[in-house]
């Protein structure tokens, strides 16, 4: 499979996540100033609307004044009065019509509908009033006024009943139901009712609606520049986040690669190479761990390479003295009355390579788990009792005294009874075995927290301090060249600590050159939880 750099991964995360992010806040912006655009242009109108409306109600009471009650002029001055008066609301009307842009529509009506005043004019507008020079109403819009007798109506009652029925402005963001259908542009309308306090009963009085429209298209374009903007400032942080990330990965990727150079140099055996840890975030961390990684593998390459150059070392000089025997006795060069002495040290040395290898077997097995211990609930006193006793030829021997300290009469504990007396064997062997006679080896137990705590105490030559950290490791024998009655395999404590691991215990040293050393193991009463989920298993 192709390899994507992480680069190009975190340029498409975060490409995406910025243009997704412009839209909709683009979208978001665009539809806000959109709003507020309509909402200050409908403010704008409103305004215009109050002048409009005082015009308005000026004309409603020149005309009411001018016409006696059967709608006939009382004088031609009042008629003149109320032909002014209708001009000028018409004048203004042809102003806020150029202040409100070049497709703008306004509409007087009564209460019923009926067009009073509209500019662009209605075509049909009264001669008196100077119609010529002045703009009229298109043909597709004229067209859909409804016409009856002198009197021309909106086409939709919805057109001024809605508004007359409320008292604040009504919006329409459409061809106002149907006005401006056909048009190539949608139209801000807004309608407004009048309200005039009648000159005779004095009451609140209706007079009819006042209608604006307004095409939207600036406003269109004011969002499209918002868009355009949004747009721009996407490709700027995309272009921006290219530069950042490139910086960043570069950072991030460096030691990523120097970890795979190093990784294959692991591979090949070669440990010694550090990788610098120049960061301090889980990188810095990443490469500090794989340092401490190369150093273990280098350790336990270094204990294997020890581990063959013991088990050589420990099995060549046995055999080769057995060899050397075996040719002296064939040779002749020994006579048969002594070849039964030499006979006898290969024997010995036999045996010890026997046991050698089946100690190495032991720890191995038990550090890799597949020895099956059989855990009982035993009594550790017990036990120590049976390993003395076993080893009071030995102890004897070596002109040794033995003493039992038990805390208490019975110490019960968990454990596998061969391996535990293994334990014994073991530290009360090495106790016989560097202990001069007349020393006195002690086996003390004790109840402590969690389980039984055994202490074999001697009085011999003691264990450095430097020593005793290293002599649970396989092989470690304090005195390389040791006497004939100290022989042993180095493998002795290493068993011992397995088979405490094994147990769940645990075993440490305390010792004093010259006075003698302390060997304390604790073996926990209860059963062991991995124990018991085998069992179970099982
Ligand atoms: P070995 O089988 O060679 O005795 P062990 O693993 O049992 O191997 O012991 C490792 C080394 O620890 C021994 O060679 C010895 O030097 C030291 N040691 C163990 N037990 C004692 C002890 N009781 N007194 C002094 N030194 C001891």
């Amino acid at each position: 499979m192709r390899k994507r750099p992480i680069l190009l991964k975190f340029f498409l995360i975060f490409t995406v996540t910025i243009v997704v992010s412009s839209v909709l806040s683009g979208v978001l912006m665009s539809g806000l100033v959109q709003r507020y655009m309509l909402n200050t242009k409908q403010d704008d109108i409103v305004k215009s609307m109050g002048a409009i409306q005082e015009l308005w109600v000026e004309c409603l009471n020149a005309e009411r004044n001018a016409k006696n009650s059967k709608g006939e002029w009382i004088s031609e001055t009042l008629q003149n009065q109320y032909l002014d008066s209708h001009r000028n609301l018409l004048n203004t009307l042809e102003q806020y019509d150029a202040f409100l842009g070049d497709e703008a529509y306004i509409f007087v009506t009564d209460t019923t509908g009926a067009v009073a005043y509209a500019y662009p004019r209605l075509q049909d507008d009264t001669p008196e009033l100077d119609s010529a020079g002045h703009k009229v109403l298109p043909d597709d819009i004229m067209d859909k006024f409804i016409v009856q007798g002198e009197k021309v109506y909106l086409p939709n009652s919805a057109q001024f009943n809605r508004p007359l029925s409320q008292a604040k402005p009504l919006r329409d963001e459409n061809d106002f139901y149907g006005l401006y259908k056909g048009r190539n542009v949608r139209f801000l309308t807004v309608s407004k009712r009048v309200q005039y306090i009648h000159p005779e009963t004095k009451t609140e009085t209706l007079g009819g609606v006042i209608i604006i429209s307004v095409p939207i298209p600036d406003v269109v374009a004011a969002r499209n520049t918002v868009v355009g903007y949004f747009v721009l400032s996407t490709i700027g942080a995309v272009i921006l986040e290219l530069l950042i990330l490139s910086y960043f990965t570069k950072k991030l990727t460096d030691p990523l690669r120097e970890l795979k150079a190093a990784a294959a140099r692991v591979a090949d055996g070669s440990y010694d190479h550090k990788i610098p840890v120049e960061s301090d975030d889980e990188i810095g961390d990443l490469v500090e761990s794989f340092n401490q990684m190369q150093d273990s593998l280098a350790n336990l390459d270094r204990m294997r390479n020890d581990f063959i150059a013991n088990v050589s070392h420990e099995l060549r000089t046995p055999m080769t003295s057995i060899g050397g025997f075996i040719d002296a006795i064939l040779e002749g060069v020994i006579p048969p009355e002594k070849q039964e002495k030499y006979l006898n040290i290969v024997r010995n040395e036999i045996t010890r390579m026997n046991t050698l290898v089946n100690d190495l077997l032991d720890v191995a097995r038990l550090q890799s788990g597949h020895t099956k211990l059989d855990f009982k609930r035993e009594d550790v006193n017990q036990i120590a009792v049976d390993c003395v006793s076993k080893l009071e030829p030995i102890i004897r021997e070596k002109g040794l005294n033995t003493a039992l300290d038990f805390q208490t009469p019975e110490a019960y504990a968990w454990v596998d009874v061969p391996s535990v007396t293994r334990v014994f064997i073991n530290l009360i062997q090495n106790a016989v075995k560097f202990t001069n006679s007349g020393g006195t080896i002690t086996v003390h137990t004790c109840m402590v927290r969690g389980g039984v705590q055994v202490t074999v105490e001697d009085t011999g030559q003691g264990i450095s301090e430097e020593d005793q950290k290293m002599i649970f490791e396989r092989f470690f024998k304090v005195d390389q060249s040791r006497g004939l009655d100290k022989k042993g395999t180095g493998l002795g404590l290493s068993l011992v600590k397995n088979i405490m691991k094994a147990h769940g215990g645990s075993v440490r040293v305390e010792s004093k050159l010259g006075v003698g050393s302390k060997f304390i193991f604790t073996i926990p009463a209860q059963e062991l939880k991995q124990n018991r989920n085998e069992e179970e298993k099982s």
